[in-house]
This record gives structure tokens, C-alpha cells and sequence, in this order.
């Protein structure tokens, strides 16, 4: 059986699991957010009465990340919303955006857009702050209202997104019917070179399969090359499993994946008790691929989709007015600190916006200094514009008054993860699929610039 397939089976009580076959299986956690929440919570609501308590309430994470700074009034109500569930249900991991658990969420705008407005435990953009807050482990199943749930499978575990009728019976019983995947084989050998990232990596590969080239299966990134990714570069790649239709990304476990995990549920107290899987030796695949890494260069997607591929370098005649870093895809520690190696000394050109994907990640920024300087400040020294209010932000449009947000028909560089038309808000805009180094090369140049262009300078 394939890592996918073993978790499936171990979750659904069988020796074996095989793909085509519908199966129940048992959720280890539900994750949902303020977009979807509220949705979910009518849906067990309706199926289960009012009264009716959620099947394990220490497997219930809810995480309000999308629309919070906003002053749209329905917008900072869902958050209230889930804050009177949570209540209600007693649910210990409800990561409010603020600390007064009778009060309301109301953004001020009259703040403006860059200071902290969040209490102490927001925890910010959903899938980022999974891993973070110790809710991610090894061969367990992760079932999320939101469709780069898939990122946690850079942890070894199922993950999914699913939609709120699901969520809701999820919510109930705890069990989900599925379909077992098949199974695609992304070997990934050799080491990434300067200036390509592991966004690179998952570009490369979706521009090999089509943004639906995996639609319902189970893409699974093994191989010698695994070794040399950091947790945050498995999370950038298992995070766009959707944006070629994959049901779910899977990474092996490894001494790294140990080290994050074990790290985490300890700091936190979430549960740290884990059974990783291995693929069998016999294991079968309806793909396979194999990336060599050493080869690799720094690729865009283009507009409309994210299997437009094409390198960055043969693309310096798109002029661009905008640039953005952020989102659960690349708004991690480690992609502004890419993104900063390359702007360090230099000023971006363009309008060039800054979203810490949690709080965390804001606090990593200000607090880590190179020569004195902390990265934030460098960030900002050279003309991005930094919030302090980590979240979704623009990677999905929002309201109008949603800090990056394009309102008018403009040409944007983005580290996000989706370019559908109309994806960071106005329609008619066009988001270009980048890394953070060639996020903030172009930013500089004003162009479409692979980033190597300033590493020998
Ligand atoms: S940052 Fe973007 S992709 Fe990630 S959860 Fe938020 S809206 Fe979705």
C-alpha cells in the first residue's frame, strides 16, 4: 500500500485499503474557520439538534483566519459567531482573534491596517497554525472546511479539504465515507539550487500535470531529495496538491518531521502519542514522476491558472504593478527570510505588500536580526509594506478594504498559491505564481526577474 492508502485503512479498522474502494473512516481532528464555520456549525445544527454536543471536543480546531481585519460588520460577526459555539461546546482550541471571551470582534479601521489589532490567541492563518499550535501528527487524518487542508500532509498524515455538509457531519459522528485515492509518485532527487525554492518545485510539477492532472488522487513526494526540504518547504509543496486537483499531498516521516512535531505538542500540550506509516515496497502508482531537484529553476505561473508554467527568466518583458508575500503557501519565517536576502540593501519599485501568514511568524521577523537589524526593518527599509495582522489577507480577495487587495485591474506577483481570475479581487486583475526570491526580485525590477539576476551582485 502507498502512505495514503495505509492511513486510510489503519483509520477505517481494515488491513488493507485500495484505491476506487469506499471506505469510513475515523477523523482524527475537523478544523473550520470563520468563512466555513458558521456554515458547519447550522449543518450539525440541523442533522443533530441544537442541543446536540460535537463527537470529541478536543478534536474540534477553530481557527478564524480569512476575513478578520475588515470593518465588513458580517465579516467580524462570523468571528463572534464561532466564539458563542465554542462556548457552548466547551471546545479547548478555539483560537479567537480576541482574549475577552464575552466581548465581540470589531476591527477599527480608524487604526489603519498595519498595527496589531489581535489578542493573545489568534493564531492566524489556518494551516500555517495547525502545525504551529501542535495539532498536526504523523498517520493521523485531518479533515478541514478548506481546500489547503492538504498542507499537513507534509507531517505524514491525511489531510483534506472538505465542504461544510461533511464538515458537519464530521462534526456529529467523527467519521467520514471516502473514496481511497489512487496514487501519484512525485520522486524528488538531488538538492535545490540557490535561488530556487520549494514553491519552484510544486510549480514545476503542476505545469507537468495541468492543474487538474491529479484530480481526486493522492500525490506522494518521496525520494532522496526529501531529505534536504525543510518542513516549511514540504508544507509549501503539499499545500498546492489542490492546485492540480490532488485529494491530498503526502511526505514520509523522517527525523525533521519527529523533531517539529514532538516540539510542538509539547510546547502546546496537544497530544503527542503518533504512529508514522511507510509505503510498502509493493506500493502502486497511476503516475509517476521523477524531479530532479538540481535542475530546477525559478518558474511562475502565469494567469489564469496555476499550471501556466514558465521560467522566470524568459519572462522579463511582463511589467507588473504589484508585488505580494504571504498566505499559508509563502507567507512562512522562511519565505520572508528569502524574500529579505534578496531585497536587503535595495528598494522594491512597485507596490510591494507583506502578510505574515500567524503571529508567530510576526514575531519571528521582529525579533530575528541580521547585523543589528531585525528582518522586519529590513523588509520595511526597503518599501514593503508589513502588517502586523497576520492572516489570509488578499491571497483571496476579501473585502474591498482587505489590506493588498487589488481593486483595480492590475498585474501582481504573488507567493500565494491560486491565480483563478478574480482570486485577489478585482476580476480583471492578473496574479502571476511566484517564490518569495522571485517575488522580491521582481518587486525591484518592476518585472517578472528570476531572482539569481541579484545573487551574483
Ligand atoms: S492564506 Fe489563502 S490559500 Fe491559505 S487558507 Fe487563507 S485564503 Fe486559503
Amino acid at each position: 500500500m502507498t502512505m495514503t492508502e495505509k492511513i486510510l485503512a489503519r483509520a477505517a479498522g481494515k488491513a488493507r485499503a485500495t484505491a476506487g474502494e469506499n471506505i469510513w473512516v475515523k477523523a482524527d481532528i475537523l478544523m473550520t474557520h470563520d468563512v466555513c464555520g458558521p456554515g458547519t456549525i447550522g449543518v450539525f445544527q440541523r442533522e443533530f439538534g441544537r442541543q446536540a454536543k460535537v463527537w470529541d471536543r478536543n478534536r474540534v480546531v477553530i481557527i478564524p483566519d480569512h476575513y478578520i481585519f475588515t470593518a465588513d460588520s458580517k465579516s467580524n460577526r462570523n468571528v463572534d459567531l464561532l466564539r458563542e459555539f465554542s462556548r457552548e461546546q466547551g471546545l479547548p482550541y478555539f483560537y479567537d482573534v480576541i482574549d475577552d471571551p464575552d466581548g465581540a470582534w470589531k476591527f477599527d479601521a480608524t487604526q489603519g491596517l498595519l498595527k496589531r489589532q489581535y489578542g493573545s490567541q489568534y493564531a492566524g492563518v489556518c494551516h500555517t497554525a495547525l502545525p504551529q499550535k501542535g495539532h498536526t501528527r504523523p498517520g493521523e487524518i485531518l479533515f478541514g472546511t478548506d481546500s489547503h487542508t492538504c498542507m499537513a500532509g507534509a507531517f505524514n498524515e491525511f489531510a483534506t479539504g472538505i465542504g461544510n455538509t461533511d464538515a458537519g457531519f464530521v462534526m456529529g459522528t467523527g467519521k467520514l465515507l471516502l473514496k481511497v485515492p489512487e496514487t501519484m509518485h512525485f520522486r524528488l532527487e538531488g538538492k535545490l539550487q540557490p535561488g530556487v525554492m520549494a514553491k519552484d518545485v510544486i510549480l514545476q510539477v503542476i505545469g507537468e500535470i495541468g492543474f487538474d492532472g491529479a484530480t481526486y488522487r493522492a500525490m506522494q513526494f518521496d525520494g532522496g531529495g526529501v531529505a534536504g526540504l525543510s518542513m516549511d518547504d514540504r508544507m509549501t509543496i503539499a499545500n498546492m496538491a489542490i492546485e492540480a486537483g490532488g485529494k491530498n499531498g503526502i511526505f514520509p516521516f523522517d527525523s525533521r518531521t519527529a523533531e517539529f512535531v514532538d516540539g510542538r505538542t509539547r510546547l502546546n500540550g496537544t497530544t503527542a502519542g503518533y504512529e508514522p506509516v511507510e509505503a510498502d515496497a509493493d506500493q502502486k502508482f497511476c503516475h509517476e514522476l521523477v524531479v530532479e531537484l538540481d535542475q530546477l529553476e525559478p518558474t511562475v505561473a502565469c494567469h489564469p491558472d496555476p499550471g501556466q508554467r514558465k521560467k522566470a527568466k524568459e519572462m522579463s518583458n511582463v511589467k507588473l504593478d504589484r508585488a505580494y508575500i504571504g498566505s499559508c503557501t509563502g507567507g512562512k519565517t522562511s519565505d520572508f527570510v528569502e524574500f529579505a536576502r534578496v531585497v536587503r540593501g535595495r528598494r522594491v519599485t512597485i507596490d510591494t505588500f507583506g502578510v505574515s501568514a500567524t503571529p508567530e511568524i510576526v514575531h519571528d521577523l521582529q525579533s530575528t536580526r541580521w547585523g543589528g537589524v531585525t528582518i522586519w526593518d529590513i523588509l520595511v527599509t526597503a518599501g514593503v509594506q508589513m502588517t502586523e495582522n497576520a492572516g489570509c489577507a488578499a491571497c483571496l480577495g476579501g473585502p474591498v478594504d482587505t489590506f493588498g487587495r487589488m481593486n483595480t485591474p492590475l498585474k501582481c506577483i504573488s507567493a500565494t498559491n491560486r491565480n483563478f481570475p478574480g482570486r485577489m479581487g478585482h476580476k480583471e486583475s492578473q496574479v502571476f505564481l511566484a517564490s518569495p526570491a522571485t517575488v522580491a526580485a521582481s518587486a525591484i525590477a518592476g518585472r517578472i526577474t528570476d531572482p539569481r539576476e541579484y545573487f551574483s551582485n
